[in-house]
């Protein structure tokens, strides 16, 4: 008899599991998939550390969890700077001076503003009623089309007009010539790929891939006293008050023979005709230098039972009823329901990682 069986391999489970076998509790780690890691798992293709599914870039200002990853494995340096291609032309993300240059001309951040300012008041709109409305009343025309339409559509399947205005609430601009993507005070990619900061985490711990959990869940109930659950919510409860959504990917990887194809770990792609939003090269995440490389690109999906569920649809009807499974999860003191799946919203990794901590010390004494 384990004190845990924790259902899923990925960051929670593997934080939780950690966590309570240094506390000296017995725990029994499953995963459907055949290998560990969840969604940060990566496999070394043609010696490269290819992020299998999607590209995953660790950032966080929290100087606790930082420290906390770092005590695993060493990371590395990678900022993450992704360009925009837009037809023929590349900017850089996230909008900042840079990509205003590109666009006008404009050199200081007071030219650069005012063209913005013009353009918004070119616009004129008062009050948005969809999301290219509300785009172009927060950055003009230019910076919409060729930057945020296209790519926008692809990402949800929808026409900008035919989407509500809130899904954008604000569009950045960055007055200065600064292409990190990202605001916060650390960042980088484990040295040696996310499966090694896993494998590290799990060190000790017995783990069975290849089990679902779902397909005998009462011979595994009787392996533990308790059972951490970061599966979908919705599937544990055989969805008995209805199915939850979710956004899918679907992933296309090459091995090209060339030591550099882009010259960027990720370029996006933003005009509507490509159907894909982005291609990763992965050998940049870790400064790969050797003589091929690995792509993939990426292409969103509408989700259905049976595909992977990458992304929550966090609005009103699906919160409703993930309520609804919390409340049934609330009672349920055998289990406890963690990650994105089990609490049913995006996390990013640093996320989780405090949710999982929280997660031990609610339930170490
Ligand atoms: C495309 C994409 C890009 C992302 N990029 C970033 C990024 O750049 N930076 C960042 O901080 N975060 C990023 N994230 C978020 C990050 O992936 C998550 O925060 C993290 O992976 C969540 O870990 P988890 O353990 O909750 O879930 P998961 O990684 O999904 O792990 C859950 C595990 O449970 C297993 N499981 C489910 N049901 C069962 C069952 N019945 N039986 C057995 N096993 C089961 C699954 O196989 C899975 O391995 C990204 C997410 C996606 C989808």
């Amino acid at each position: 008899m384990y004190d845990y069986l924790i259902v899923g391999a990925g960051l929670f489970g593997a934080v939780f599991a950690h966590e309570m076998h240094k506390a000296g509790k017995s725990c029994l780690v499953i995963d459907k998939r055949p290998h560990i890691g969840g969604n940060v798992y990566t496999e070394e293709i043609e010696g490269i550390n290819v992020h299998k599914y999607g590209a995953h870039i660790f950032h966080t200002s929290n100087k606790k969890i930082w420290d906390y990853v770092n005590s695993f494995v060493e990371f590395n340096r990678y900022t993450n700077s992704p360009v925009a291609r837009y037809k023929d032309e590349l900017y850089n993300l996230p909008f900042n001076m840079n990509t205003f240059n590109k666009l006008w001309g404009v050199i200081t951040p007071e030219e650069a503003k005012a063209k913005i300012e013009e353009q918004i008041a070119e616009a004129g709109i008062k009050d948005p009623a969809n999301l290219e409305e509300q785009a172009l009343s927060l950055v003009g025309r230019d910076i919409y089309e060729k930057l945020v339409k296209g790519y926008t559509e692809k990402q949800w399947g929808r026409k900008a007009t035919e989407l509500p205005a809130f899904i954008i609430k604000r569009l950045p601009v960055r007055m200065i010539y600064d292409n990190n993507y990202f605001n916060d005070t650390y960042q980088g990619i484990p040295i040696g790929g996310y499966t090694k900061l896993v494998e590290k985490m799990l060190e000790g711990i017995e783990v069975w891939t290849n089990c679902d959990y779902l397909a005998d869940r009462e011979s595994y109930d009787a392996l533990a006293k308790k059972v951490v659950y970061t599966g979908m919510i919705d599937e544990y409860y055989d969805h008995c008050f209805g199915q939850l959504e979710y956004r899918s990917l679907r992933f296309e990887t090459e091995v090209l023979d060339t030591d550099n194809y882009q010259g960027n770990a990720v370029v996006n792609y933003t005009e509507y005709e490509i159907p894909y939003t982005r291609i990763i090269e992965h050998k940049h995440f870790e400064y790969g230098t050797g003589p091929r490389t690995v792509i993939t690109r990426e292409y969103p999906a509408t989700w259905k039972p049976g595909d992977e569920p990458y992304y929550p649809m966090n609005d009103d009807k699906n919160n409703e009823l993930y309520r609804k499974y919390k409340e049934l999860a609330d009672k349920n003191d055998k289990v406890i329901f963690g990650g994105r799946l089990g609490m049913y919203r995006y996390y990013d990794m640093h996320n989780i990682i405090e949710a999982a901590l929280e997660a031990v010390k609610m339930n170490r004494d």
